[in-house]
């Protein structure tokens, strides 16, 4: 079976898994414990924490570990915008991943802000001066996604950020797509916080960071024991820091992708009758190829391929198996029938040229199945 799916999830690398399991295990202490079991595991924290903050470009206190990518995303988006005492306006785009809608969604319904999206290109593209003309006196946020996972553009995060900072906003980047693929860190992007999920880059499920300036006022959305400096109560899974640390240190480029995955991009456009590339050409993942087939349907076509080898998804593991169409799609102005035929490869970095070649080959023998056409 080739798996091309990781943008859903990647399986847990034996480095980490083998980092992690100490602190499973021997070193099981809670790290708030003053004893030494407990302080132990409170070391292995400390330096989980040094060890991201240098991947991610900021100090270990500006380190927030969270449950995830879902939770790194609210906290910087209810936490920033109810501590930032400038208004009760959010900008955004009508892309992002359903952690940031629903967010900021939540803060419209009952905390009265107000939520103005971006006008986007077909391809997704942010243009930073459409974001720079919607920014006002009481914007307390601005969050605009780095990578999107559904349709792979990337945005122009630097530039999006130096006009909301021209503006005293602050700016988050929802960053789970793009690490591992592209440069991520609070320096590099110029942003105040970025949410990263561990689940996409080799470490488990259920362990996620968010990294935000100290200087950025932060109201914490859990509360409790106080941990994480006030901002993120409860006790740390310090076995799922140490292997979120673990994953982000064993990053390294993989020159070959982008060609691999043209190969893809190139090969199904040229071969499939009908299909249509969605996202950017140029701006996008090195590792993403998406696709819609009109005159399909985007499950046949997934089950299509598992029976041929090839694991691939409708574009977002949260949306599978619902009816609806892709919402980022529709907001691209897809027809919610062409929507409804989308499919996507997230390549790893193990994928080879025959890999890239089989894929193409099958893509067209599927949906030639699915419509009765020559293959
Ligand atoms: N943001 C984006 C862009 C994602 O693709 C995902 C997961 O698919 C998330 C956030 C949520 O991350 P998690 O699964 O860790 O909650």
């Amino acid at each position: 079976m080739m798996y091309l799916d990781n943008a859903a999830t990647t399986p847990v690398r034996r480095e980490v898994l083998e980092a992690m399991w100490p602190y499973l295990t021997g070193d099981f202490g809670n790290p708030s414990s003053h004893h030494e079991v407990g302080e132990s595991a409170a070391r292995a924290l400390a330096d989980a924490r040094l060890s991201v903050a240098a991947s991610l470009g900021c100090r270990a206190s500006e380190v927030i570990f969270t449950s995830g990518g879902t939770e790194a995303n609210n906290l910087a988006i209810k936490g920033i915008s109810l501590a930032n005492p400038r208004g009760r306006h959010i900008v955004t785009t009508a892309i992002e991943h359903e952690a940031v809608l629903q967010s900021c969604d939540y803060l419209r319904r009952f905390h009265d802000f107000e939520i103005s999206f971006v006008p986007l290109g077909a391809d997704g593209l942010v243009d930073p001066l459409a974001v720079a003309a919607m920014l006002r006196q009481d914007t307390t946020l601005v969050t605009i996604m780095q990578a999107n996972n559904e349709i792979g553009t990337v945005q122009p995060i630097a530039q999006i950020a130096s006009a909301a900072r021209a503006a005293g906003v602050p700016m988050h980047t929802d960053s789970v797509q793009a690490v591992g693929w592209l440069d991520v860190g609070l320096d590099v992007l110029g942003v105040e916080a970025l949410s990263i999920s561990g689940h996409k880059i080799g470490a488990p499920k259920g362990v996620g960071v968010l990294a935000i300036r100290t200087a950025t006022p932060l109201e914490p959305v859990m509360h409790g024991g106080g941990q994480e400096r006030g901002r993120r109560s409860g006790t740390e899974n310090v076995a799922s820091a140490v292997g979120m640390a673990t994953a982000l240190s064993l990053i390294e480029p993989h020159p070959a992708v982008p060609a691999l995955r043209d190969l893809i991009i190139d090969g199904v456009l040229e071969t499939v009758r009908g299909a249509l590339l969605t996202g950017s050409r140029s701006d996008r993942l090195p590792n993403h190829a998406s696709f819609c087939f009109p005159g399909t349907s985007g499950e046949a076509v997934l089950l299509e391929l598992e029976r041929r080898g090839i694991t691939s998804s409708s574009g977002s593991a949260c949306a599978a198996g619902s009816d609806d169409a892709s919402h980022v799609l529709v907001a691209l102005g897809v027809d919610p029938d062409v929507a409804k035929t989308a499919v996507r490869f997230t390549l790893d970095a193990q994928i080879t040229e025959q890999d890239a070649r089989d894929v193409v080959t099958r893509v067209a023998e599927a949906v030639a199945t699915l419509t009765g056409g020559p293959h």
